[in-house]
């Protein structure tokens, strides 16, 4: 295949992914491997540097890629720093007879590299870091090479820069929503002594004021938490470490927490699973905060007299969960956009049902976190059925395949 066959299947492959949420290692990791399939090199390597933080290694596409890589960023020396500093690419067709990085130069040929074309990560007025490309065997990168590995190292700056704002994005969304919290405790605390009426007997049009204040500073409490929840994965990992567990501890967890829920309402709750273990790998907290959202959602939506009926069940790939429910369901024009932040149905809004419209983006990050996937059907006043489906592994997506 023509080199710039190649390139163009690599950059449509990350083209796909550039406004999706991967970790960034993952990212790179993949490109510096596809940089080795339609490069004649030997091995790339990414450093990110900053003028505020140590050089440091982030993706290698083998061991000896990640060695050179390390080598030049303890030295502080080398093309990668080189590159960084000048903003422009560095080509060194023969590590013996180049005088620029002598400490580099003498451990890298220990090492058994001969050559390196290294690639300034920039963008604008800013560099991040940058690529480098290793060869065992001595010899320039002809111009198309060098033209095709530029390119590719600016598709890693576009990802360093969309993960950056994320990140910042994620961080600003996190602290606000911690600092929401301390006085909203507060306000509650407050709220209950009234509702005591630890300071005197309290109207009924006072008792009223004192549950709207209840009802919306509880209301504030679950946006807080939600968003934290979200940035947390939006930083990339999961909150909780993932271990062996099983679903049907998680299932009974899930039903005790939202117990009190269904208590008040006039809605039958079944469940149902399969005899023995359902095993996987997980974080217990993050999958029971998906089944519960998924409930309370089912029981939110449905009115008096309704069902729910959540179904865990062992699959060839590990396991799925589903909650079905006989409620006012979700019209078909407006499931595409059921995943996203603060997307509210029209019936929801109608209905004035409460809610932030982060729960089921929050179950989507959930289930991806796990490897696995979300997906609903549904209509207008038919009911809805979410199912979740999770590989036995539970690894979570990190490259592009
Ligand atoms: P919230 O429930 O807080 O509004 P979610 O993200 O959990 O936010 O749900 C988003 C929207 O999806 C809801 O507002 C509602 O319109 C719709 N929805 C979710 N689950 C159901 C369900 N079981 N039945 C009907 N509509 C649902």
């Amino acid at each position: 295949m023509k080199e710039h066959d190649s390139l163009a299947i690599v950059l449509s492959e990350f083209a796909r992914t550039l406004v999706t949420d991967f970790p960034i290692e993952g990212i790179l990791d993949h490109l510096v491997h596809r940089i080795v399939d339609i490069l004649p090199v030997d091995a790339a390597g990414v450093s990110l540097i900053s003028p505020v933080a140590a050089p440091h290694a982030v993706a290698g596409s083998d061991e000896s890629a990640v060695r050179y890589e390390l080598l030049q960023t303890t030295l502080g020396e080398g093309p990668c720093v080189a590159a960084y500093e000048t903003d422009v690419p560095i080509s060194i067709a023969d590590l013996r007879h180049d005088e620029r990085f002598p400490t580099f130069a003498k451990d890298a040929l220990a090492e058994g590299l001969m050559a390196v074309f290294t690639f300034p990560l920039r963008n604008d007025d800013r560099c991040l870091g940058a690529l480098d490309l290793y060869r065992r065997t001595p010899g320039e990168l002809d111009e198309e090479d060098m033209a095709t590995a530029q390119t590719l190292a600016d598709v890693a700056t576009a990802y360093l820069l969309n993960a950056e704002a994320r990140s910042s994005r994620a961080d600003f969304v996190a602290t606000v929503s911690h600092e929401l919290r301390t006085p909203m405790t507060s306000i509650q605390g407050f709220v209950e002594l009234l509702e005591e009426e630890a300071t005197g007997p309290l109207t009924p049009r006072q008792a009223g004021f004192v549950a709207a204040i209840a009802r919306n500073s509880e209301r504030l409490t679950h946006l807080a938490d939600d968003l934290l929840t979200l940035s947390a994965f939006e930083e990339g990992g999961t909150r909780h470490p993932h271990v062996e567990l099983d679903l049907q501890d998680v299932m009974a967890a899930a039903r005790r927490t939202i117990a009190p829920i269904v208590d008040a309402r006039g809605v039958a709750v079944s469940c149902d699973a399969p005899e023995g273990p359902v095993l996987m790998r997980g974080s217990a907290a993050d999958l029971e905060a998906l089944v519960v959202n998924l409930l309370s959602n089912a029981l939110k939506f449905t009115g008096d007299g309704g069902w729910v009926v959540c179904r865990l069940t062992s699959t060839s790939i590990g396991a799925r969960i589903e909650v079905s429910d006989n409620g006012l369901g979700i019209p078909l024009k407006e499931q595409r956009d059921l995943f996203t932040r603060f997307f509210r149905s029209t019936t929801a809004r109608q209905h004035a049902i409460q809610g932030t419209g982060l729960g089921l983006t929050i179950v989507d990050s959930i289930a991806r976190n796990h490897g696995g996937s979300v997906s609903v059907v549904s209509g207008h006043l038919q009911g809805s059925v979410f199912t979740v489906d999770l590989p036995r592994g539970g690894a979570p997506v990190t490259a592009l395949q």
